[in-house]
């Protein structure tokens, strides 16, 4: 397949139209300079020029459209961004939460108006405790780094109720990025630990860094290699004998569902990423959900507010929330999360059903170890053995060839594969972390192994011209990353700064 991503000059939406045009014009003749005045009165206005993009109704769709086009998404196709979970998002999910009934809800409606909303949400907490062997789930965080955050104040809350001062979060080197984040932004303070020769845990830094000081132990298993942590209970009881709590990265339970459960290996806390294993999209920053399940010991810190279910005397049921519980954290959200994401994903899990989701980790499992068997005698696999859901390249035989991991990404762009996640775990050099996930066909994957040959039999030169067929080339990543610049406003400022 020859792939070209289409390029047009598109300006900014700020920069199209005027503010005379309203949306639902078919034609010039709605041109009405008084327009802004009727939708937004000037007594409401703090100045006149209140800068926001007219267009028509027609303008907008093309805008949106042909910005699509010179995107890229799990629709436009293979997404192996290992760690991401980049898997097909059903259509009949969306179609689901665009109900009225769903999407036209209001959050600060009444309790008695939105039964069917508590329920449904009360619901997806009973299906998530299962899937987590633990006891209670809340919905409200909006992310899985959100979820972090959250269980780790659930975690410092329950030291502290017992009178305990612990200060402490441990992690093995192979944790993602946003695990010491929250640890730092949870006020703790971060201690990383080595991991051992087969790329597991390593039992005996743990020990030594396990204190009365340790508030907590934060473990992904199977772990960023891929690989399933098999002395997860021992680590649990070394863990809980020095009274800490043993914290879940659940991000990717596309490895296990149906198989085990984080409860039954013995963790108190664990998110789950519903924008990862339960097929709701990731939406570019967009609203995302993480909820967090606990152990009923801890389930009195969960945040507010909580929905109960209520059986009345004559057997109807009602569902209310609770808002003052005595050891509640507080609020992490407003409201209880990113509704529309929750019906997504509820709608995913009946979809699918209980024996689906089991499917649906065996399937992840088995992608991931064919392409694994493919791969790896073109790009050495560090620690050998089977992987579960993803699994870790080197790619260091092209820096010998004077190219480097980043070039080879970029040659998959130009043949219309998302680039893996590259340069992480950083327990070595030159890592390419690739997850297919279940929803991948075996065409596709062989297609994508077809590509990576061409990868390592390229010379230096032609890796390092890529990409030639993508909207953009290569990007300046360290400007961006040091010039963050999100909205209209900000980019003015900063066109104004260095106009000169
Ligand atoms: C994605 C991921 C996270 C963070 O989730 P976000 O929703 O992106 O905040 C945490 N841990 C692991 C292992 C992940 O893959």
């Amino acid at each position: 397949m020859a792939y070209r991503q289409a390029k047009y000059d598109e300006l900014l939406i700020f920069e199209m139209g005027c503010i005379e045009k309203q949306a639902a014009c078919f034609s010039q003749e709605c041109l009405d300079p008084t327009m802004i005045d009727k939708f937004i009165p000037k007594e409401i206005r703090k100045k006149d020029d209140i800068n926001i993009p007219g267009l028509t109704e027609v303008e907008i769709a093309r805008h949106y459209t042909r910005l699509s086009q010179m995107n890229w998404g799990v629709d436009s196709g293979f997404y192996p961004l290992g760690s991401c979970t980049m898997k097909y998002n059903p259509k009949f999910s969306e179609k689901m939460a665009s109900l009225e009934g769903f999407a036209l809800t209001h959050p600060m409606q009444p309790v008695d108006m939105v039964q069917g909303n508590l329920e449904l949400i009360y619901e997806l907490e009973k299906i998530l405790s299962v899937i987590g062997g633990i006891e209670a789930v809340t919905l409200q965080p909006a992310a899985g780094a959100h979820g972090e955050f959250t269980g780790l104040l659930i975690a410092r809350a329950f030291h502290e109720a017992k009178g305990e001062e612990r200060d402490e979060v441990i992690l093995p080197d192979t944790a993602h990025g946003t695990n010491p984040a929250s640890g730092a932004m949870a006020g703790l303070k971060v201690i990383e630990i080595p991991s051992e020769g087969d790329g597991c845990v390593n039992i005996e830094a743990l020990e030594a860094a396990l204190s009365n000081r340790t508030c907590a132990f934060m473990l992904t298993n199977p772990n960023t290699l891929g690989i399933f942590e098999r002395r997860v209970r021992e680590i649990a009881e070394k863990v809980h004998a020095h009274g800490a709590l043993l914290y879940y990265d659940g991000a990717n339970l596309n490895a296990v569902m149906g198989k085990t459960t984080p409860g039954k290996m013995g963790f108190d806390i664990v998110h789950f990423n519903l924008h990862k294993t339960f097929g709701t999209p990731h939406g570019g920053g967009g609203p995302g959900a993480g909820p967090i399940g606990v152990t009923k010991e801890l389930e009195k810190f969960l945040p507010v507010p909580r929905v109960l279910k209520l059986v009345k005397d004559d057997g109807s049921i009602k569902f209310d929330l609770h808002h003052k519980l005595p050891y509640t954290i507080g609020k992490i959200h407003g409201q209880l999360g990113n509704f529309l994401v929750l019906v997504k994903a509820y709608v995913y899990t009946l979809l699918v059903g209980g024996d689906g989701l089991e499917k649906v980790s065996e399937a992840a499992v088995m992608n991931s170890n064919y392409l694994k068997m493919k791969l790896e005698h073109l790009f050495p696999l560090p620690y050998p053995g089977l992987r579960k859901h993803e699994f870790v390249l080197n790619g260091s035989i092209l820096k010998k060839k004077g190219a480097s991991t980043l070039d080879a990404a970029k040659w998959l762009l130009d043949e219309g594969i998302h680039a893996p996640t590259i340069y992480f775990p950083q327990i070595f050099h030159e890592a390419i972390m690739i997850e297919p996930t279940e929803t991948e066909t075996i065409e596709e994957m062989n297609r994508f192994v077809e590509v990576m040959k061409a990868i390592a039999e390229a010379d230096a030169e032609e890796l390092r011209k890529c990409p030639q067929n993508t909207t953009r080339k290569r990007l300046d990543e360290t400007f961006a990353a040091k010039n963050m610049i999100f909205t209209y406003r900000a980019l003015r400022d900063w066109r104004e700064r260095n106009a000169d």
